[in-house]
This record gives C-alpha cells, sequence and structure tokens, in this order.
C-alpha cells in the first residue's frame, strides 16, 4: 500500500541508510529511513489520513514519522547539505537523491533501494557494499570528519557495534578532524556521545575512543584503560539498566573531581548522574577511614547512608577487598534495615520538634543498629 501510495503520487521512494546496511548484514533492522524524491509531505498527508494516531508530520522539514510498537519509519524528502564553517550545522535545500546519498557520513550508510512493485537494483554510488563485505567505515571525502565532528563519534559507534575497521585513510583524517570536536555544541556531541555510551557494544566503543585520542579531546585527560574495562564489565552484568551511570561514573572517575562536575554538567546528564557525580569526592575523603578503621554497623550506617547505593558500588569497585566487604555489608544488610524509631514516636514522647529531632533519629538508628550487629554477628 505504501509503495502503491507512493507511485500514485508520483513519488520516488527509497529504503536508505541504517536500514538497508542491516538488512544487507542481515542483522536486525532498526528504524526505517525513506527518502523521498517529490512531494514528501503530500504523501505524508495521505498516510496521515489512513494511520491518524502513528503518524506526526514535521512540514517546516518535509518530514513525517510513522511510530509503530518499537520502531519507526521517517519519511525524509531528499535534501542536500553545505557547511558555511567547519562544525556549524548545515544548511539544507531539496534535492534529488543522488545528493541526498552525497551528504551522509560512511559509504555504508549510503545504500539505498527503490521501493517499488518489483526487485529492485542496490543504489550504492560510494561502494558501499564492499566496504560492508571487507568490514570498512569509510568517509566520503576528506572534509567530512571537519565539517560534522559528530561523525567521528559515529565512526566510533559503529566500527565497535559492527566490529569494523577504519579504511586506512578515514584513520588519518580522523586523527585529524580531532580538535574540531572542541568547537561542537555539548548538544550535538552529545546526540551522539550518548548513543555510543547507550550501545550494547559501548566498552569496546570506549576502548577505541581512548585508543584514538577520542576521549582525551572531549574531557582533556582520563581515559579509558583495561582495568576500567573490567570494573565495567562486572559492574554492568548485574545492572545493565544502568550502562549509562555506571560507564559515565567510571569516566568521571579519571578526571579531577571539578573537571567531572564540568564534564557532567556540559553534557547536562540526568539528575541522578549528576548527583552522585558531585558525591564522588566526598567518599573517596572516606577511603581512609574505611581502610584502617573498625567501623561498628551504626557507624558504617551513618557514614554510608547519604550516598546512592549504585555510586558506592561503583566506587567499591576499585576498592580494596576489606573497604568492598563493608560496602557489600552495609548495602545488603544494614541499608534497607528500616528505622524503629521515627519524628513520630519522639512527638509522641512530647519531645518539641526542632533540629534535635535530626540527631536523636540518627542515634537511635546507630543504636539500632549496633544492636542488629550484636544480634546477628555472622553476617559482617
Ligand atoms: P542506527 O542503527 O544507530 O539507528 P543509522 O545508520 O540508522 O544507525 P541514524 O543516526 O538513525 O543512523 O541516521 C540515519 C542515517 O542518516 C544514517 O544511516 C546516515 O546515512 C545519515 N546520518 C545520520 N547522521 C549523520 C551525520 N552526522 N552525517 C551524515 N549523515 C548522517
Amino acid at each position: 500500500w505504501l509503495i502503491q501510495t507512493a507511485n500514485t503520487h508520483n513519488c520516488a521512494c527509497y529504503l536508505v541508510g541504517g536500514c538497508v546496511r542491516d538488512w544487507l548484514l542481515e542483522r536486525p533492522v532498526g528504524d526505517i529511513d525513506v527518502v523521498v524524491e517529490g512531494d514528501a509531505i503530500a504523501l505524508a498527508k495521505v498516510w496521515a489520513a489512513v494511520w491518524p494516531d502513528q503518524l506526526h508530520t514535521h512540514p517546516p522539514f518535509g518530514t513525517a514519522t510513522l511510530s509503530w510498537q518499537d520502531s519507526s519509519l521517517d519519511l525524509i524528502s531528499a535534501r542536500s547539505e553545505y557547511y558555511p564553517q567547519p562544525a556549524a550545522l548545515p544548511v539544507v535545500s531539496f534535492a534529488n537523491l543522488a545528493a541526498d546519498l552525497a551528504r551522509r557520513d560512511f559509504t555504508i550508510n549510503c545504500l539505498a533501494l527503490r521501493l517499488i512493485n518489483q526487485p529492485t537494483e542496490l543504489i550504492d554510488p560510494q561502494h558501499g557494499y564492499a566496504d560492508l563485505q571487507h568490514g570498512l567505515i569509510r568517509v566520503l571525502h576528506d572534509l567530512s570528519f571537519i565539517n560534522d565532528p559528530t561523525r567521528i563519534l559515529r565512526a566510533i559507534r559503529f566500527a565497535a557495534r559492527l566490529n569494523f575497521e577504519l579504511e586506512p585513510q578515514t584513520a588519518i583524517l580522523l586523527q585529524h578532524a580531532l580538535p574540531w570536536l572542541d568547537q561542537t555544541t555539548p548538544a550535538r556531541l552529545w546526540n551522539e556521545l550518548g548513543l555510543l555510551l547507550t550501545e550494547p557494544s559501548a566498552l569496546v566503543a570506549l576502548s577505541l575512543a581512548d585508543s584514538w585520542g577520542v576521549l582525551n579531546q572531549l574531557f582533556g585527560s582520563g581515559g579509558w584503560s583495561a582495568s576500567l574495562n573490567q570494573q565495567a564489565q562486572t559492574l554492568l552484568a548485574n545492572q545493565s539498566d544502568q550502562q549509562l551511570a555506571i560507564v559515565w561514573l567510571l569516566l568521571m572517575s579519571q578526571l579531577a573531581p571539578s573537571a567531572a562536575q564540568t564534564q557532567t554538567q556540559r553534557f547536562s546528564l540526568p539528575k541522578p548522574i549528576r548527583l552522585m557525580v558531585e558525591q564522588w569526592p566526598q567518599l573517596v575523603a572516606f577511603e581512609a577511614t574505611l581502610s584502617q578503621t573498625t567501623l561498628s554497623a551504626g557507624q558504617l550506617d551513618r557514614l554510608l547512608s547519604p550516598f546512592e547505593p549504585l555510586l558506592l558500588e561503583v566506587w567499591a569497585s576499585n576498592q580494596a577487598t576489606s573497604i568492598q566487604h563493608q560496602i557489600k555489608y552495609y548495602l545488603q544488610y544494614l541499608r534497607p534495615i528500616a528505622s524503629i524509631l521515627t519524628g513520630r514516636d519522639l512527638q509522641a514522647q512530647g519531645i518539641p520538634a526542632g533540629p534535635n529531632y535530626k540527631t536523636l533519629l540518627a542515634e537511635a538508628r546507630e543504636r539500632q543498629l549496633d544492636q542488629f550487629e550484636q544480634a546477628n554477628p555472622n553476617l559482617c
């Protein structure tokens, strides 16, 4: 039906980009991009009449999105792009398929298939199919990374995900373009960095980003060592749903605290992650206390209760066994214990409400946990 309406409206439609790449690689196809030569909006309106809930049009951009279940189909008017300055947003104008393919990032992403009611040939102006077969990421021209430095992050993401290599000249161009990352807005960088850090292949991507000097360029120092990678693997084995927080905290642990906070704000990470980055130095300051002193359960609870459990786990993953042991004991047994005494109890006892409540409740909890420990000596 989709193809028929396109033909009736005299629109040439093409499957383009990632969906063709993934289909040729026999990988699961995610979102589908359809490029239209012709009046994409008129076509979108026909579709909108049939799927009023699922189809959203964006007339100024000549695009429409059809969503269903976990997938979506983007209908895009063929366009060409011109970069007035390196790292700036491109100036866009409507064009034909050839120009649309010429604006793309890598040869493996500028493959197209015409949508017609019969078998169709692969449109492959940049020999992307050969690069797919050889496992190569290749830019279309020498200025590609400089025009759009976010392509550096895309190159890493695809190399890690597909286990591809950079074609040698592309590798050289990527190195030359690294300084242009500094000229790219944090929002645009994050569009790609966020995807990179949340992909299943994020750890491979981070190792590549480190060895290609990209982490150093983005964060000024730090990196992704084999031991960080090991820590991340262990943490993610139990908490894969916390991938972004875990890899970000580990990355930031390599920077000075003020730099870690600056980077976290610069990329507007979600508030819970920002708070953990802010808390990190306070936790580091307790390292000596935790390693040198034998703390009672109550003292341990008082020391660690202000910190997020995930932060404690990530920090502990690189600590001495004795500290790891204490953190595990605290998280597993002490933190879940509810305090017996509450503010209401103090009120009921006729104690006037005030700042002393906090102290009284903390002291009561400390006593309660010490008693728990005496009753359960085998747990610690
Ligand atoms: P994924 O499987 O991660 O969705 P994708 O290849 O579909 O990968 P998208 O980010 O959805 O990538 O982009 C769709 C297509 O748009 C890409 O295949 C590529 O051709 C083109 N594209 C996206 N970003 C850029 C860019 N920064 N520069 C040039 N072309 C791009």
